[in-house]
């Protein structure tokens, strides 16, 4: 049976990455954030260029001139030999109708959710100078996931670089084969759309145009010794500051430790557990209903598109 598997995340804890190892097969295809294909929000969503780094690729405008609702159909019917999709949207609002849909189409569908502890992304979101939104970000989006998705694998970024029995333990959990080597994504070809520049640098070949753009992007917020090409590096955090300003977040807001608890239960989790972290109906129809706006809002903003 086809399957499309969902990738959840806060932004910047891994999931272009994820996406793209999931899909290091014959049989996969990294779809990427293809949810802004189809409800842009910003500028470069407008001309979505592929990840497989060839400009004359038109594989996304005719996804896109399928429409929405055959988005899964379309790629699937446009290769064959593909049986399993990896889709890292991340926005649980898209996950929860897209699952709805394919559900209802008899294909099977499976939910990964991965996350970076609340330090290791508090330093994420500080290289990219948006360290004031973090704690409101990591704890709605999972609050928001919580939600709207009912069954789901954590998985941790810290395992994913760190312990190779572990992603072949995901693999084997998702039913989808693993290989010795399968983390060296980049010994494929992907067509991942938009998503992480510091994961998909690594499928091009240092000095072609499409490296060197990329390279001038992450050299903005990444150190020169973390861009090794083709290895997968995660640094400890020795920054005393910022240890001690999410320390004292974590002892003042207890919803980090009742997130830190859900993502460490293996499935499923108790409702006991769940409960206190999801979004009332209310809360949720205001959540979704301003980011139809800020969408909105961005389309009446560029017209031409
Ligand atoms: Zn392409």
């Amino acid at each position: 049976m086809k399957k499309v598997i969902f990738i959840g995340s806060v932004s910047y804890s891994g999931s272009t990455l994820l996406d793209m190892m999931l899909a290091n097969d014959p049989h996969g295809f990294s779809c990427g954030e293809v949810q802004a294909l189809f409800q842009p929000w910003r500028p470069h969503h407008l001309q979505p260029s592929c990840g497989c780094g060839d400009s004359t690729c038109t594989l996304w405008q005719n996804v896109r001139r399928a429409g929405k609702h055959r988005l899964y159909h379309t790629l699937f019917s446009h290769f064959p030999e593909v049986n399993f999709i990896v889709d890292s949207s991340k926005n649980s609002t898209w996950i929860h109708e897209q699952t709805v849909r394919l559900q209802h189409q008899n294909m099977d569908v499976q939910h990964v959710l991965i996350w970076k502890t609340p330090l290791d992304s508090a330093a994420s979101f500080q290289k990219r100078n948006r360290l004031a939104l973090w704690e409101k970000h990591w704890i709605n989006y999972h609050r928001s996931y919580f939600t709207s998705i009912d069954h789901w694998i954590s998985i941790s970024y810290r395992e994913l670089i760190h312990d190779s029995t572990r992603f072949a333990q995901l693999c084997h959990q998702l039913d989808i084969p693993y290989f010795e080597g399968k983390h060296r994504y980049w010994e494929k070809t992907h067509h991942t759309l938009f998503g992480n520049t510091s994961a998909k640098i690594h499928l091009y070949a240092p000095q072609t145009a499409t490296y060197e753009t990329a390279k001038v992007e992450l050299t903005q917020h990444t150190h020169p010794a973390q861009m090794a090409h083709q290895q997968i590096y995660y640094p400890d955090i020795h920054d005393r500051a910022l240890v001690e300003f999410v320390r004292r977040a974590q002892n003042r807001n207890p919803r980090f430790s009742d997130i830190i608890r859900v993502l460490q239960h293996p499935q499923p989790v108790p409702l006991s557990h769940l409960a206190p972290l999801r979004f009332s109906r209310g809360e949720m129809v205001a959540r979704q209903v301003k980011q139809a706006l800020f969408r909105t809002l961005f389309r009446l903003r560029h017209p031409l598109s």
